[in-house]
Protein backbone atom coordinates (compact mmCIF):
# COMPACT_ATOMS: atom_id res chain seq x y z
CA UNK A 1 0.00 0.00 0.00
CA UNK A 2 1.31 3.72 -0.64
CA UNK A 3 2.57 6.00 1.97
CA UNK A 4 -0.13 8.20 0.84
CA UNK A 5 -2.78 5.61 1.42
CA UNK A 6 -1.46 3.86 4.91
CA UNK A 7 -1.17 7.71 6.33
CA UNK A 8 -4.87 8.67 5.39
CA UNK A 9 -5.93 5.41 7.06
CA UNK A 10 -4.06 6.20 9.81
CA UNK A 11 -5.25 10.15 9.84
CA UNK A 12 -9.12 8.70 9.84
CA UNK A 13 -8.10 6.54 12.73
CA UNK A 14 -6.72 9.27 14.75
CA UNK A 15 -9.92 11.39 13.83
CA UNK A 16 -12.05 8.46 15.00
CA UNK A 17 -10.52 8.46 18.27
CA UNK A 18 -10.20 12.51 18.58
CA UNK A 19 -14.11 12.27 18.25
CA UNK A 20 -14.29 8.97 20.85
CA UNK A 21 -12.11 11.05 23.42
CA UNK A 22 -13.68 14.09 23.49
CA UNK A 23 -17.03 12.51 23.99
CA UNK A 24 -15.38 10.53 26.67
CA UNK A 25 -13.49 13.56 28.69
CA UNK A 26 -16.77 15.50 28.81
CA UNK A 27 -18.55 12.50 30.59
CA UNK A 28 -15.77 12.08 32.77
CA UNK A 29 -15.16 15.24 33.41
CA UNK A 30 -11.01 14.53 33.47
CA UNK A 31 -8.46 16.53 31.76
CA UNK A 32 -5.03 16.98 31.39
CA UNK A 33 -3.08 19.53 33.48
CA UNK A 34 -2.33 22.63 31.23
CA UNK A 35 1.61 22.70 30.23
CA UNK A 36 1.75 19.20 32.09
CA UNK A 37 3.84 17.03 29.24
CA UNK A 38 4.78 14.86 31.88
CA UNK A 39 4.07 11.40 30.23
CA UNK A 40 5.82 12.70 27.05
CA UNK A 41 9.31 12.42 29.14
CA UNK A 42 8.23 9.50 30.47
CA UNK A 43 12.25 7.08 29.85
CA UNK A 44 9.51 3.87 29.14
CA UNK A 45 7.69 5.38 26.51
CA UNK A 46 6.73 3.26 23.49
CA UNK A 47 5.44 3.35 20.49
CA UNK A 48 5.12 1.72 16.90
CA UNK A 49 6.08 3.41 13.98
CA UNK A 50 3.02 3.17 11.88
CA UNK A 51 1.38 5.75 14.52
CA UNK A 52 3.89 8.47 13.35
CA UNK A 53 3.94 7.72 9.42
CA UNK A 54 1.90 10.62 9.46
CA UNK A 55 4.74 12.81 11.12
CA UNK A 56 7.32 11.95 9.30
CA UNK A 57 5.59 12.41 5.74
CA UNK A 58 4.85 16.12 6.93
CA UNK A 59 8.66 16.33 7.86
CA UNK A 60 9.62 15.09 4.60
CA UNK A 61 7.39 16.98 2.88
CA UNK A 62 8.82 19.97 4.48
CA UNK A 63 12.06 19.29 3.82
CA UNK A 64 13.04 18.67 7.24
CA UNK A 65 13.18 14.76 7.11
CA UNK A 66 17.14 14.41 7.03
CA UNK A 67 17.98 16.76 9.24
CA UNK A 68 15.41 14.70 12.26
CA UNK A 69 16.85 11.52 11.04
CA UNK A 70 20.09 12.43 11.82
CA UNK A 71 18.88 13.86 15.04
CA UNK A 72 17.44 10.95 15.92
CA UNK A 73 20.75 8.72 14.96
CA UNK A 74 22.89 10.91 17.14
CA UNK A 75 21.05 11.55 19.97
CA UNK A 76 20.74 8.79 23.37
CA UNK A 77 18.31 10.35 25.11
CA UNK A 78 15.29 8.35 25.91
CA UNK A 79 12.70 11.84 25.89
CA UNK A 80 10.42 11.95 22.84
CA UNK A 81 12.46 13.72 19.94
CA UNK A 82 9.12 15.99 19.53
CA UNK A 83 8.83 17.06 23.45
CA UNK A 84 9.62 20.78 24.28
CA UNK A 85 10.65 21.31 27.45
CA UNK A 86 8.87 25.21 28.17
CA UNK A 87 10.68 25.31 31.73
CA UNK A 88 13.48 23.68 34.21
CA UNK A 89 10.15 22.74 36.15
CA UNK A 90 9.44 19.96 34.72
CA UNK A 91 6.56 21.51 32.64
CA UNK A 92 6.62 21.42 28.22
CA UNK A 93 4.32 19.94 25.37
CA UNK A 94 4.18 18.18 22.20
CA UNK A 95 6.13 20.11 19.47
CA UNK A 96 3.82 18.97 16.94
CA UNK A 97 0.64 18.44 18.41
CA UNK A 98 -1.33 17.95 15.36
CA UNK A 99 1.06 15.18 14.80
CA UNK A 100 1.54 13.62 17.59
CA UNK A 101 1.41 9.61 17.91
CA UNK A 102 -1.85 7.17 18.67
CA UNK A 103 -0.63 6.39 22.48
CA UNK A 104 0.41 10.40 22.92
CA UNK A 105 -3.81 10.25 21.86
CA UNK A 106 -4.83 7.03 24.34
CA UNK A 107 -2.45 7.83 27.26
CA UNK A 108 -4.82 9.52 30.09
CA UNK A 109 -7.90 9.23 28.58
CA UNK A 110 -8.55 5.58 27.43
CA UNK A 111 -9.08 2.27 28.97
CA UNK A 112 -7.03 -1.56 29.06
CA UNK A 113 -8.25 -4.77 29.20
CA UNK A 114 -7.39 -6.70 32.61
CA UNK A 115 -6.75 -10.79 32.79
CA UNK A 116 -9.92 -10.97 33.96
CA UNK A 117 -11.81 -9.47 30.57
CA UNK A 118 -12.60 -6.22 32.66
CA UNK A 119 -12.17 -2.52 31.73
CA UNK A 120 -9.64 -0.34 33.45
CA UNK A 121 -9.22 2.91 32.85
CA UNK A 122 -5.33 3.73 32.53
CA UNK A 123 -4.21 7.39 33.35
CA UNK A 124 -1.57 9.37 35.21
CA UNK A 125 -0.78 9.70 39.18
CA UNK A 126 -0.93 13.19 38.40
CA UNK A 127 -4.61 12.79 37.26
CA UNK A 128 -5.57 10.09 40.01
CA UNK A 129 -4.00 12.44 42.63
CA UNK A 130 -5.70 15.99 41.05
CA UNK A 131 -8.54 15.03 39.97
CA UNK A 132 -9.63 11.70 42.37
CA UNK A 133 -12.99 12.26 42.64
CA UNK A 134 -13.56 12.46 38.86
CA UNK A 135 -10.96 9.68 38.54
CA UNK A 136 -12.82 7.36 41.05
CA UNK A 137 -16.12 7.83 39.36
CA UNK A 138 -15.30 7.17 36.12
CA UNK A 139 -13.48 4.11 36.64
CA UNK A 140 -16.40 2.67 38.45
CA UNK A 141 -18.66 4.11 35.29
CA UNK A 142 -16.53 2.01 32.87
CA UNK A 143 -17.35 -0.83 34.91
CA UNK A 144 -20.98 -0.44 34.22
CA UNK A 145 -20.06 0.16 30.47
CA UNK A 146 -19.22 3.79 30.41
CA UNK A 147 -17.78 4.34 26.72
CA UNK A 148 -14.20 4.67 26.70
CA UNK A 149 -11.63 4.32 24.36
CA UNK A 150 -9.41 1.05 24.72
CA UNK A 151 -6.13 0.57 24.24
CA UNK A 152 -6.19 -2.94 22.36
CA UNK A 153 -8.96 -2.26 20.06
CA UNK A 154 -7.25 1.02 18.62
CA UNK A 155 -3.69 -1.09 18.34
CA UNK A 156 -5.36 -3.72 16.66
CA UNK A 157 -6.82 -1.12 14.13
CA UNK A 158 -3.52 0.56 13.56
CA UNK A 159 -2.34 -2.84 12.73
CA UNK A 160 -4.52 -3.78 9.88
CA UNK A 161 -3.43 -0.59 8.26
CA UNK A 162 0.28 -1.68 8.03
CA UNK A 163 1.17 -4.97 10.13
CA UNK A 164 4.70 -4.57 9.91
CA UNK A 165 4.94 -1.25 10.98
CA UNK A 166 2.12 -1.22 13.14
CA UNK A 167 2.78 -4.20 15.48
CA UNK A 168 6.51 -3.23 16.39
CA UNK A 169 6.33 -1.48 19.80
CA UNK A 170 9.88 0.17 20.29
CA UNK A 171 10.76 3.20 22.28
CA UNK A 172 9.46 6.48 21.22
CA UNK A 173 12.78 7.42 19.56
CA UNK A 174 13.26 4.62 17.74
CA UNK A 175 9.41 4.67 16.17
CA UNK A 176 10.22 7.87 14.94
CA UNK A 177 13.46 6.74 13.32
CA UNK A 178 11.92 3.98 11.37
CA UNK A 179 8.85 6.08 10.19
CA UNK A 180 10.95 8.43 8.75
CA UNK A 181 13.24 5.46 6.80
CA UNK A 182 10.02 3.69 5.63
CA UNK A 183 9.36 7.47 4.18
CA UNK A 184 12.40 8.49 2.90
CA UNK A 185 13.14 4.87 1.58
CA UNK A 186 9.83 5.17 -0.26
CA UNK A 187 10.57 8.27 -1.81
CA UNK A 188 14.21 7.31 -3.11
CA UNK A 189 13.15 6.18 -6.05
CA UNK A 190 9.91 8.30 -6.59
CA UNK A 191 9.48 11.60 -7.40
CA UNK A 192 8.68 13.90 -4.86
CA UNK A 193 4.42 14.24 -4.44
CA UNK A 194 3.86 17.74 -5.22
CA UNK A 195 0.34 17.69 -5.08
CA UNK A 196 0.63 15.99 -1.36
CA UNK A 197 2.95 19.44 -0.73
CA UNK A 198 0.52 21.81 -2.07
CA UNK A 199 -2.20 20.09 -0.03
CA UNK A 200 -0.21 20.25 3.50
CA UNK A 201 0.17 23.85 2.72
S1 LIG B 1 4.76 12.95 20.10
FE1 LIG B 1 4.25 14.72 21.33
S2 LIG B 1 2.59 14.00 22.69
FE2 LIG B 1 3.64 12.18 21.89
S3 LIG B 1 5.21 11.66 23.37
FE3 LIG B 1 6.19 12.95 21.83
S4 LIG B 1 6.03 15.03 22.68
FE4 LIG B 1 4.55 13.75 23.79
Amino acid sequence: MSIERRVQLVEDLFYQLDQESTQFQKSSGISCVSACGKCCTSPDLEASPLEFLPWALQLFLNGEAEKTLLMLTESNSPTCLIYKPLSISGQGRCGNYKYRGLICRLFGFAANTDKYGNLRMATCKIIKEGQTDNYNSTAEAITKGMPVPVFTEYYMQLNQIDFNLGNKILPVNKALKMALEEVLHYYAYRSFPTDLKKKSI
